[in-house]
């Protein structure tokens, strides 16, 4: 499935255009109030561990490499209600280029 985001139409409330965050926050909530969400937040983390020079390995992220941790594991810190630190969310310093992947 492919979202074409030019054919989105921006979220308004009342009030106007809808704040980002707070739709994301709304996302992470109901992410927390599903039962399940821990074995759904497993399965969407699996694979998603620091990799040596410290981004992200998990080959999700081939196309665009992202410091670990991902944007994958901060949704799941977030919905489990575990404090992210500044440090943490900038991640390690990785190495300026990341090595190549095999295959
Ligand atoms: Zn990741």
């Amino acid at each position: 499935m492919s979202l074409d985001h030019a054919s989105v139409p921006p979220v308004r409330t009342a009030q106007g255009p809808a704040d980002p965050r707070a739709i994301y926050r709304s996302f992470v909530d109901e992410l927390a109030a599903d039962p399940d969400h821990e074995d759904l937040l497993d399965r969407m983390t699996d694979g998603h561990t620091p990799g040596e020079h410290g981004w992200c390995a998990s080959p999700g992220h081939a196309a665009h490499w992202q410091r670990y941790p991902c944007s994958v594991v901060r949704l799941a810190l977030l919905v489990t209600g575990t404090p992210v630190t500044p440090l943490q969310a900038a991640g390690p310093t990785p190495a300026a280029h990341p090595p190549a992947r095999s295959a």
